[in-house]
């Protein structure tokens, strides 16, 4: 004790402070972290003080001084050395833990058990095996650990040999094989397990009703709740969530507000978990207002309540909502973690807002969680669905991680930007870093082509898509497919594609086809592709208005009115279109020729203003677009405040001149506004952004990045 070396006396560590007092034998530890105080005498005493300082040094991370006090600590004990061996596994430094290891004079079970966990930790499963087979004896807890080791690697065979030879099985060695198949999706013979075993806790029951939801089935697992109920097994939180949880994913609006009644009963309403899986069964089943009612009931909201109400309401597309709940969350102090960055980014996605985005973008920044994989994930959904994909691309280069889903939302965000090489590159990358493309991907990759017209790379990717096994070739992918072929105008090839596909074609892949034949002014093909569309979904008005389009600008205005009163007489009404454009976080929106805005005056004077010039420019109406029923000196001013445009004066009057301009409308922007805004664009001399339900178009110095197909 005499001996301390001097760096003990007094040190400091991120989490922890002490100051270690030699005072002649005595030694006093003060512990600032924690308000406990040891006062120690004896050698014997002394011992824990060398224990404690390298268990401190190890709770900091800091290996290597826990590693100089221990080797400076005369004859350390099994538990000295199995704390500091347990301390390089954490660590990842097996190499070490195991020298460690084979210098330790005497070993117990223990520090076997212990050396074997390291192993597994590490991930060393053949290390693990070895001194498995090396160690002299063996308790429950070593078969139970090794077992474990296997199931967790996807070696069940032998982790059922292991079992089948553990010379006395306890529940938890059961639990384990259960857990073990219902990971690897082998739900029979986990319930085969589960039906042998001689004891089940509630481990064994939540476990098997958890797997049964896992793998699907979700009914069975609810069933299984019930047995377990009969049973008279009193169910823990745990359980409980987990039948929350399968509830809430068949929408069992039901089973749900019994099961709800029933933790009222039992007290467990207050419970964290419990109420945060309340809060997401009621989301799912789409009563909002039961959620909010349990959180405000509720005394200890923490951070996962918060999220799982702010995902609620996203959930419900009440996106406004969502985002009030992350700014009340911030009002009230609560740190927000990945999953609300990930919900409240996904809301702002919702709502187009992208300035809200980058608020939110800001502060995760600040709190260093914007390098999470799933928010990273979200910022690049983000800013692709509110039109920035420069910044979509920035922040997907700078990811230190990526998963599928990162990649999937780069080149589906690409597509659809019509950034279409930008698109393939990625791809390239993605194939380059060895990730598995998915269906998703497909469809990304073939909008690309669509988009950027390019039928040769669209046909080499459909067919490595069916010749991949994996992935399932679905109806989305052969709508892309036919218009890839419709948009280079091949009508025909498209017609006969959707003949010979392998499953019957859908309203959404006639729709595919009949755009197509809206860009190449092919009736015929139209008509048939329309009638296909009208008896396929017979409510939908999609399928009309584009006849209708094709008809107008064909100049046909009696077959016009022929679809206008097939609508009429099926009662099938026209979407209104609209166009927003959202600022400072609060949504402009207009219909066409709208009057109701605040600024109305100001922005018809600078759509007026404009219509001057672009007439100047030579720009000339397109009357095909217009109502076909008025005057043309009317469709001409009808055209004129088609509601993007009208979204576009608003943009002009209200933001700062240079910045680009970014209109979000529902419908298909019409031929006449796309020209018109292209001159706009020139004229203004800014950047203009318009998506509409086919893309993005970027309009700049009078050309749009659509290449004037959409
Ligand atoms: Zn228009
Ligand atoms: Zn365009």
């Amino acid at each position: 004790m005499r001996n301390f070396p001097a760096f003990i006396r007094s040190f400091k560590c991120p989490s922890t402070s002490f100051i270690i007092l030699c005072n002649g034998f005595s030694v006093i530890v003060k512990k600032f972290a924690y308000s406990s105080m040891v006062v120690m005498n004896s050698a014997k005493q002394g011992t824990s003080v060398w224990n404690s300082v390298i268990q401190n040094y190890l709770r900091c991370g800091k290996l290597d001084d826990a590693r100089r006090v221990f080797d400076e600590t005369p004859s350390p004990d099994v538990y000295l050395y199995t704390m500091m061996i347990a301390g390089y596994s954490r660590n990842d430094r097996l190499y070490e833990a195991l020298q460690l290891f084979y210098k330790m004079p005497v070993r117990d079970v223990v520090s076997w058990n212990s050396m074997m966990k390291g192993c597994l930790d590490c991930g060393n499963l053949d290390i693990a095996r070895k001194i498995f087979y090396e160690m002299p004896e063996r308790n429950v807890i070593s078969w139970t650990t090794i077992i474990n080791g296997f199931l967790q690697f996807g070696r069940i065979e032998m982790a059922e040999v292991l079992f089948h030879k553990m010379p006395s099985k306890d529940t938890a060695a059961w639990n384990s094989m259960i857990f073990g198949y219902c990971s690897h999706n082998r739900i029979n013979d986990a319930l085969r397990f589960f039906k042998r075993m001689p004891f089940r806790n509630v481990i064994s029951w939540t476990t098997m009703i958890s797997g049964m939801d896992q793998q699907g089935n979700t009914d069975k697992a609810l069933f299984l709740f019930r047995q377990m109920l009969d049973s008279g097994m009193i169910p823990t939180s745990s359980t409980f969530c987990c039948v929350l949880t399968a509830s809430a994913k068949i929408s069992a609006f039901n089973q749900g507000v019994q099961l709800h009644a029933h933790l009222i009963k039992l007290g467990y309403v207050f419970d964290a978990f419990v109420s945060t899986s309340l809060i997401t069964f009621y989301a799912n089943c789409e009563k909002i207002e039961n959620c909010s009612k349990i959180f405000q009931e509720n005394l200890h909201i923490n951070v996962v309540m918060w999220t799982a109400l702010l995902t609620g309401y996203g959930l419900n597309n009440k996106h406004e909502d969502a985002l009030d709940v992350f700014y009340n969350m911030i009002k009230v102090g609560i740190l927000p973690n990945q999953s609300t960055f990930t919900s409240a980014l996904n809301s702002c996605s919702g709502l187009e807002a992208l300035d809200s985005g980058k608020e939110i973008h800001g502060r995760a920044i600040k709190l260093g969680l914007d390098e999470d994989v799933f928010v990273s994930n979200s910022l690049v959904v983000m800013y692709s669905k509110c039109g920035n994909i420069h910044d979509a691309t920035t922040v997907f280069n700078n990811m230190s991680s990526r998963n599928i889903v990162s990649w999937n939302s780069i080149i589906v965000g690409s597509a659809q930007h019509g950034c279409g090489v930008l698109a393939l590159e990625f791809f390239d990358r993605m194939v380059n870093a060895k990730v598995q493309p998915d269906g998703i991907t497909f469809v990304g990759l073939l909008t690309a082509c669509s988009h950027a017209r390019m039928l040769d790379k669209g046909r080499e990717f459909f067919d490595l898509l069916t010749r991949d096994a994996s992935i399932e070739v679905k109806s989305e992918h052969y709508a892309c497919m036919v218009d890839i072929l419709g948009r280079s105008g091949k009508l025909e090839e498209a017609e006969e594609f959707i003949k010979i596909m392998p499953v019957k074609a859908n309203s959404m892949v006639w729709l595919a086809l009949l755009s197509a034949c809206r860009v190449h002014h092919n009736l015929e093909v139209a008509k048939r592709a329309a009638q296909h569309v009208f008896d396929l979904e017979p409510h939908s008005s999609a399928g009309y208005t584009l006849l209708s389009n094709l008809y107008a600008s064909a100049g046909k205005w009696n077959d016009v009115s022929h679809i206008r009163w097939m609508m009429k007489h099926r009662g099938i009404v026209k979407q209104p279109g609209y166009s927003w454009v959202t600022l400072k976080g609060s949504k402009h929106r207009f219909v066409c020729g709208d009057r109701s805005h605040p600024l109305n005056d100001k922005i018809y004077q600078k759509l007026d203003l404009l219509g001057a010039k672009l007439k100047e420019l030579g720009h000339v109406p397109d009357q095909s677009f217009a109502l076909h029923d008025v005057e043309d000196e009317q469709k001409e001013v009808m055209l004129s405040f088609h509601s993007e445009r009208l979204a576009i004066g608003f943009a002009l009057v209200s933001t700062v001149e240079g910045s680009t301009i970014r209109v979000m409308k529902n419908l298909r922007v019409c031929g006449d506004c796309h020209s018109a805004i292209k001159l706009i664009s020139k004229i203004v001399g800014r950047e203009i952004i318009v998506r509409d339900s086919s893309r993005f178009h970027h309009f700049r110095d009078g050309n749009c990045s659509c290449g004037d197909q959409w």
